[in-house]
C-alpha cells in the first residue's frame, strides 16, 4: 500500500541516537551486557512483575555545556535560551504543555504526566554554588554523533559525574543532525544528550524564522532516550517488524516528519493509525507533545534501575519540596513523597535483578558456546 508522504527533510539523520547504540553494541561487550540488564528490568515493569514505587517527582540536576566556536558568538548561546529549554522540559514532561490539548480523543487516556522535572544544578561537583551553567570556547567548526564535544582534549567539555548530573551539551552540530542521547548503559564519561544550539529552547538561536524545531523538543525527545525510550517506529526502516516495546503505542512503519493530519495508517494500525504527535517520533517541535502510559513505566524502570542514582541523592531540600508538592497531588489523601527507606528497597531489587538477568545472559552464552545440555 502506498502512503501519502509529505516532502521529508533527511529524517535519518535527525537524531543520532541509534547511530551511536549500534556503534557501541558493536564495540563493547560491557554495553551489550548492560543493555540487557536495562531491557530485563524494563520488561518486569511493561508485564507488570515490578510497578513504581515512586510517589512523587523526582528532580534531574542539569549541567548544560554550551561549546561556542570562538568566531561564532552566536553559538555562545545567552542564560535566557537555557532557561527557555528547561521551561520546556518541565512542561513536557509533567504533561503540562499547552498543547496536550491537541491530543486526539482515542489517546487523551494514555497521556503521561512523568513526575521527572529538571533544574539546572545549584552545586557543582566540588559543592560550589552554580547556575548550572559551563561555558567553553573552542576551535572546532562543529561536532558530530561521534563524542567530540564530551571532552575537552577534543574541543569539548568534560562531564561533571553522570550519577549526579544529565550533562547537556549545545554546539554546532554538522549537517541535519539536531541532537543525540545515550541509552543507559554507555559509559559514564560519555552519558547525557547532545544538542544543536539552534534546536536548544525558544528563544535566540533557536527563534531563527522558518525553523521547525523551534520549541525545545529535541531536547525532551533526547531525553526520552536517556530514559530508555526507542523511536516509536522501532527502527525497522518501514518493515513493521519491530517496535519500541511499549504496549500502548501502536505498531507504525517509519518516521514521520513534518505535519501529518490524523489519522496516518501504516502497518495496519487504522483506524487510529500513528502515534505521530509522541515526542518519540520525527515531527516538527509543533508536531509532537506527548509521552504514554507505557512509555513512563519504561522511565521508571530506568530511573529506578540503572538511574537510580537520581533517586538516592535527591538533596534534602529537593525532597522537602517534593513532598510538599506531592501532597498538593495526592489522590485520595495517599500521601506523596519517597517514603524512608524506599530508596534502599528500589536499590537492593534493582540489585537483585541485576543478579538475575546476569544469570541469564551467562546461560544464554552457555547455550550459545554448547556448554549447555539443554
Ligand atoms: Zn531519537
Amino acid at each position: 500500500m502506498t502512503e501519502p508522504t509529505v516532502s521529508p527533510p533527511p529524517a535519518r539523520d535527525l537524531c543520532g541516537t541509534m547511530l551511536v547504540h549500534r556503534r557501541m553494541l558493536n564495540e563493547s561487550m560491557s554495553y551489550r551486557s548492560q543493555r540487557a540488564v536495562i531491557e530485563n528490568r524494563a520488561l518486569q515493569y511493561e508485564i507488570g512483575r515490578l510497578s513504581s514505587a515512586r510517589r512523587g517527582p523526582v528532580v534531574i540536576p542539569v549541567v548544560v555545556h554550551v561549546v561556542a566556536g570562538r568566531d561564532h558568538p552566536e553559538q555562545n548561546i545567552d542564560d535566557e535560551q537555557v532557561h527557555s529549554q528547561i521551561t520546556v522540559l518541565n512542561q513536557d514532561f509533567r504533561a503540562a504543555n499547552p498543547d496536550v490539548s491537541k491530543v486526539p480523543d482515542v489517546w487523551r487516556d494514555l497521556v503521561a504526566d512523568t513526575q521527572i522535572e529538571f533544574r539546572l544544578a545549584t552545586r557543582d561537583p566540588n559543592g560550589e554554588p552554580t547556575d548550572g551553567i559551563v561555558r567553553v570556547v573552542t576551535d572546532r567548526p562543529g561536532f558530530d554523533h561521534r563524542d567530540g564535544v564530551k571532552s575537552s582534549r577534543t574541543g569539548g567539555a568534560d562531564p561533571w559525574p553522570s550519577d549526579r548530573y544529565l550533562n547537556m551539551w549545545v554546539c554546532q552540530l554538522a549537517g541535519s543532525l539536531l541532537g543525540y542521547a545515550t541509552f543507559p548503559g554507555q559509559p559514564p564519561h560519555l552519558d547525557g544528550v547532545v544538542i544543536g544550539h539552534s534546536f536548544f529552547g525558544t528563544t535566540g538561536t533557536a527563534a531563527a524564522p522558518g525553523n521547525p524545531f523551534n520549541r525545545g523538543r529535541t531536547t525532551t525527545h533526547e531525553i526520552g532516550h536517556w530514559l530508555n525510550l526507542f523511536h516509536i517506529w522501532g527502527d525497522d526502516d518501514g518493515a513493521c517488524s519491530s517496535d519500541d516495546k511499549v504496549a500502548d503505542t501502536p505498531n507504525q512503519a517509519d518516521a514521520n516528519t513534518g505535519m501529518p493530519t490524523f489519522p496516518h495508517v501504516t502497518c495496519a494500525n487504522g483506524p487510529n493509525g500513528d502515534m505521530f504527535m509522541n515526542y518519540m517520533d520525527y515531527t516538527d517541535d509543533a508536531g509532537m507533545f506527548m509521552f504514554t502510559q507505557g512509555q513512563l513505566a519504561r522511565m521508571n524502570a530506568c530511573l529506578e534501575g540503572a538511574r537510580a542514582s537520581f533517586l538516592a541523592a535527591m538533596p534534602e531540600a529537593e525532597a522537602e519540596a517534593v513532598r510538599a508538592d506531592g501532597s498538593r497531588h495526592a489522590d485520595a489523601g495517599e500521601a506523596r513523597g519517597v517514603p524512608d527507606g524506599e530508596v534502599e528497597r528500589l536499590l537492593h531489587d534493582s540489585e537483585r535483578l541485576t543478579t538475575e538477568a546476569l544469570h541469564d545472559i551467562r546461560a544464554a552464552l552457555n547455550t550459545v558456546a554448547g556448554y549447555s545440555r539443554w
